[in-house]
């Protein structure tokens, strides 16, 4: 990257601030790194580890003389933060976001930008099942996509500068359109994200029948939902809030197929189930082919300790 920017604000200290904190450190990305969380209790946890350079009380002095501002909190966090923001944004500033909705938060953000201010909205696809100011790594973002879903009229060299900076943290910077961006996403997130929450549940409640068994002889497909299952609740009651439409399209696809395969089960069409779980696999064989996953048994679990890069989200 050519030209490090002055001073960072991430607005939000958790996982992805975290770990654009830690990636921004190390490659020299930045002059200066400042930051601000809702609760007295983060900022403290991220004044003690020394996760920026400084934690301020509030939104607005954090933002104060940044030529790039990160919002990094909840969906449903972004139009109160932005509304708080607007006046002490500095002119010419670059302001953009990492939430996992697009177009729900342009329209929560957009209205609250002062003219001369670049607001170009963006999407990491790398997370973890983590949260906090602890859980954040340098490594996070490698190898994964980072969309950018900018507004008609960006200014192009704002727009590279930012990209300019996704591809020093290790991502691979995209540009989609905002609804396409939560279609996209509906379909490879966050209804995947939905069907673990909801399996989870299923053996939550049979686990009242089976009295730990589930827990106990937890089997890997079992286990993978949980993890998933386990991911912030406050992300993601706005992920589903914020991307309704996406979601009960992808939802009610996945009905249907699940009845469809139901349905072979019962009348014990054994070429259906066969042939569908075919090109399934061809998918996932697709997914290590694009580097975005490893090709080792149980997700490399067994050899790969500690913190890797992230999943995508
Ligand atoms: P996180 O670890 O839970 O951190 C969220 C941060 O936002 C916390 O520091 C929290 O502060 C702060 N916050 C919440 N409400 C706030 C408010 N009203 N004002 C100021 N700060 C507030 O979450 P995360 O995983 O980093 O997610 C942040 C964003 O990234 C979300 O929009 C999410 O959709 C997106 N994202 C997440 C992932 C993922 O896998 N985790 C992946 C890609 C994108 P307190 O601790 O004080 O509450």
């Amino acid at each position: 990257m050519s030209e490090p920017f002055q001073r960072v604000a991430l607005i939000g200290l958790g996982l992805i601030a975290g770990s654009m904190a830690h990636a921004m450190r190390g490659g020299g990305l930045a002059r200066q790194i400042v930051g601000h969380a809702r609760s007295a209790e983060t900022r403290e946890t991220a004044r003690r580890i020394g996760l920026v350079d400084e934690v301020f009380d509030t939104a607005a002095e954090a933002v104060r003389g940044a030529d790039l501002v990160v919002l990094a909190v909840p969906v449903g966090a972004m139009a109160a933060v932005a509304e708080e923001i607007g006046p002490h944004l500095a002119p010419g500033a670059i302001l953009t976001d990492v939430g996992s909705v697009k177009q729900a938060v342009i329209d929560a953000v957009g209205p609250h930008m002062p003219e001369g201010v670049h607001f170009i909205p963006g999407h990491p696809l790398a997370g973890t099942e983590h949260s906090g100011p602890e859980s954040g790594f340098a490594s996070l973002f490698r190898n994964r996509w980072w969309l950018l879903t900018p507004l008609p009229g960006t200014d192009p060299a704002a727009q590279e500068r930012l990209t300019a900076l996704i591809r020093a943290m290790g991502a691979n910077a995209d540009v989609m359109e905002p609804e396409h961006h939560d279609l996209v996403l509906a379909v490879t997130s966050h209804v995947p994200h939905l069907i673990a929450y909801t399996m989870v549940g299923v053996a939550d409640h049979l686990r009242r029948v089976t009295e730990g068994e589930v827990v106990n002889y937890s089997a890997a497909g079992f286990r993978d939902f949980t993890r998933i299952a386990a991911s912030d609740p406050t992300m993601w009651r706005d992920v589903f809030l914020h991307n309704r439409e996406a979601t009960l399209d992808i939802l009610g696809r996945f009905t249907e197929e699940l009845f469809m395969l139901q349905r072979a089960i019962r009348m014990g069409d054994g070429t259906l189930l066969h042939d569908y779980f075919s090109r399934t696999r061809a998918i996932r064989r697709g997914i290590i082919d694009a580097g975005q996953d490893t090709a080792a048994p149980d997700f490399g679990r067994a050899i790969v300790e500690g913190k890797q890069g992230g999943q995508a989200r």
